[in-house]
């Protein structure tokens, strides 16, 4: 028996040897199958002008089994990993590419309620469909589909398998092409290599492109929800609390998912917590004001307070809450609906960065989504900028296309840089503007930003072109 499998694992090595002698060519190499890799991929094969070119993605995920069974076989309950897709990225994805997302599993939303947990600031965007609550799995599946769909020849998917070293083939050219060596033993020659690979991106530290920015000692908790009953009204809700933004956005139905920004402590905390207490919490957070939402933070750190006397007081706190409205009509209005429990698996957390390469492209490198910036998620920008890399990325390479340039040229890439950087950039900024203001409790600031959340509630035009941004152009 161990004779047999010696005599196996040198044949493996052998193998490996011999294939990695033989290096394989792919004109575009794309390294990761997150959402912008695998859509870059059904881009280009959807693609009149470079849909010929051969073309490779490599994803160290299960993209052909877990990821591609989403689809065939969905899960009863809704997975954590929601993101909210502006209608320009849902028509880029379904017009342009082709993809049939699992719209039983989406829920568009028609407005935004946004509120200061330090003051009595709102502000309220109204309009239909401003975007859609997709998971993330619904997503990369259903473009695998639309990829299996289209029996693309000269595409060649590998999943399950890592990209363990990038070379130039002649060091002594810049312009030489790629040597990309993978888990697998295989290698592979590209004249065009798109770092998809997210925030570690292996391509980007490859290529030496600077990437700056910052961890925001934040994480993003999120959990599936499930609702007390159907929203009156389908809509996202965004309270700022000082230690950060939570918000309750729809998902279909009687379901709603949870982002709550917060501190590394109550991050830990919040995922600790028994399933009970973390619903009565995040119900509260919408509610109470922050100081009584530090109260039971410290009792429950130091296991004070138990869950039944945890309900009694936010029931008590929040029934005064509500008895101050003129109405009692006036609760769905301004508070979201309740949470009766959560999927307690669901619970995860993220830790929450700024970064912005200083460059999306290089000789025979471009980078897109996640690998070129990180931001943020309060405005849920960070996959809809991918996808608007994606879009201008194809476009620029089709005109390159059509005057015979070289794909992997500097002289065919930078066009792509020169249209998404400047977009980016500005978003990363405000966004991350946004996530200051509104991590302080300093009285002048919260007046401050007040102010400014009042004025825009009142000014029509503003507030349109808001709604704009959320909505999408993403471009
Ligand atoms: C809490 C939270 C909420 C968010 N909400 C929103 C939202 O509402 N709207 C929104 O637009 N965005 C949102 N985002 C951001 C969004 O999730 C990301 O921007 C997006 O998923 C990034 O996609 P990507 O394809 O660029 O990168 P990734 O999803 O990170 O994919 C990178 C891929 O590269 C592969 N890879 C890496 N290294 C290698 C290697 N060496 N070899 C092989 N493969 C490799 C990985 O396996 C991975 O599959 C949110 C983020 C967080 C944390």
């Amino acid at each position: 028996m161990r004779g047999i499998r010696a005599w196996s694992q040198s044949w493996t090595l052998t193998r490996r040897l011999a294939t990695s002698a033989t290096p394989k060519k792919s004109d575009i190499f794309i390294v990761g199958g997150g959402p912008a890799g695998l859509t870059l991929a059904a881009a280009i094969k959807t693609s009149p002008y470079l849909s010929s070119l051969s073309t490779t993605l490599v994803d160290a995920g299960d993209l052909k089994g877990r990821t591609a069974q989403f689809y065939n076989e969905p899960p009863e309950k809704f997975t954590n990993r929601v993101i909210s897709l502006t209608s320009q990225s849902k028509k880029f994805l379904q017009e342009r590419v082709g993809v049939s997302l699992m719209e039983d599993r989406m829920q568009a939303f028609d407005g935004l309620y946004v509120s200061d947990g330090c003051s009595d600031a709102q502000l309220e965007m109204e309009r239909d469909s401003m975007g859609y609550m997709v998971e993330i799995l619904n997503l990369q599946s259903s473009v695998l589909k639309r990829l299996s769909d289209l029996q693309a020849p000269n595409l060649e998917l590998i999943d399950q398998t890592k990209v363990l070293e990038i070379k130039s083939k002649d060091p002594t050219d810049p312009q030489s092409w790629l040597t990309v060596s993978l888990s697998n033993g295989e290698v592979y020659e590209t004249r065009l290599l798109v770092g998809c690979d997210g925030f570690n991106s292996p391509v980007r530290k490859f290529s030496k492109i600077e990437s700056r920015g910052w961890f925001y000692n934040r994480f993003g908790v999120v959990a599936t929800m499930k609702l007390d009953f159907p929203p009156f009204k389908v809509r996202g809700w965004q309270r700022f609390l000082p230690t950060g933004p939570i918000a309750h956005l729809p998902l279909p139905n009687d379901n709603a998912t949870l982002v709550w920004s917060t501190t590394e402590p109550l991050s830990r905390l919040l995922l600790a917590l028994d399933p009970e207490q973390f619903v009565l919490l995040v119900n509260a957070a919408f509610v109470l004001d922050d100081v009584d939402m530090q109260y039971y933070y410290k009792q429950l750190e130091r296991g004070t307070i138990t869950t039944a006397e945890l309900k009694e007081d936010i029931t008590h706190r929040t029934e005064l809450r509500y008895g101050k409205l003129e109405n009692d009509s006036m609760i769905d209005e301004i508070y979201p609906p309740i949470v009766s429990e959560i999927d307690g698996k669901s619970r995860a957390r993220f830790p929450l960065k700024l970064s912005h390469a200083d460059s999306y492209v290089a000789d025979r490198i471009a980078l897109v989504g996640d690998a070129a910036h990180t931001t943020h998620p309060l405005a849920g920008q960070g996959l809809n900028m991918g996808q608007g890399d994606v879009e201008s990325l194809v476009k620029v390479l089709e005109n390159a296309s059509q005057r015979g340039l070289d794909l992997g040229s500097l002289l065919a890439l930078e066009p792509y840089w020169a249209d998404r950087y400047p977009y980016n950039n500005m978003l990363l900024g405000v966004v991350d503007k946004l996530h200051k203001i509104y991590s302080t409790d300093f009285a002048p600031i919260v007046a401050a930003r007040s102010l400014g959340l009042k004025a825009i509630q009142g000014l029509g035009p503003i507030k349109d072109f808001m709604m704009a941004r959320v909505s999408g152009p993403g471009r």
